[in-house]
């Protein structure tokens, strides 16, 4: 029986171009874990401890660190954000793609931590239409949206490298195009270390 490896499905985009909503559709879609990251920030209304987020404390985030158990860790926005490696090793083995919604940062330290990993970046139209659509969203002050935006030039200027660009105007345009990508990379033969001897042996 061939075994096939998960995919490390990488989605990065600044806060607000619609990336949550993407990676819900997908998982929705597909038989997708969501890799639930560690961070220090407080939790928003709604949020669920070790569903949306673990939750824990600055000297919890240092000791993990310590620890070595993250795959990739971040100051993201004044936060720590980190991705918890033990969990996602054992279901990447398992045959379980898994999506992750991580920064810029922390993309590019999961490229070399998950070497089968594929990236793929969410542009806003622009970034008047970010400011808007956090404006509109109503969980930061004016402070934090400030930090953001900031923070969205960067990653736009830093995105480069990823191996898709999608930009999300229209949703189920830029959700047709998530889609298609995420299938081809299913069908990577990294994915299959086994599927080559086993057929041969047939
Ligand atoms: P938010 O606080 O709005 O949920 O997330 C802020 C940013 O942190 C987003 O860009 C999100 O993708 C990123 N983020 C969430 N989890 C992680 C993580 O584990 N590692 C890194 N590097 N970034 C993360």
């Amino acid at each position: 029986m061939v075994k096939r490896q998960g995919v490390p499905f990488v989605l990065c985009a600044p806060s607000g171009a619609g990336k949550s909503t993407l990676a819900k559709k997908l998982c929705a879609e597909f038989d997708l874990a969501f890799s639930v990251s560690c961070t220090t920030r407080a939790p928003r209304q709604g949020e669920i401890d070790g569903v949306h987020y673990c939750f824990v404390t600055k000297e919890d985030f240092e000791e993990k660190i310590r620890n070595n158990e993250f795959a990739e860790w971040a100051v993201v926005h004044g936060n720590y954000y980190g991705t918890p490696l033990k969990p996602v090793l054992e279901k990447l083995e398992q045959g379980k793609d898994m999506l992750f919604d991580i920064d810029i940062q922390g993309a590019a330290q999961l490229s070399l931590s998950l070497p089968r990993a594929r990236f793929v970046f969410v542009f806003p139209p622009s970034l008047t239409v970010l400011r808007e659509r956090l404006e509109k969203r109503g969980t930061d002050s004016a402070e934090t949206i400030e930090r953001r935006m900031k923070n969205a030039q960067g990653e736009i200027e830093g995105s480069h490298w990823f191996e898709a660009w999608i930009v999300n105007d229209d949703l189920d345009t830029a959700y047709d195009e998530l889609r298609a990508f995420y299938l081809s990379c299913t069908l990577n033969p990294k994915l299959f270390p086994q599927l080559l001897k086993s057929v041969l042996e047939k």
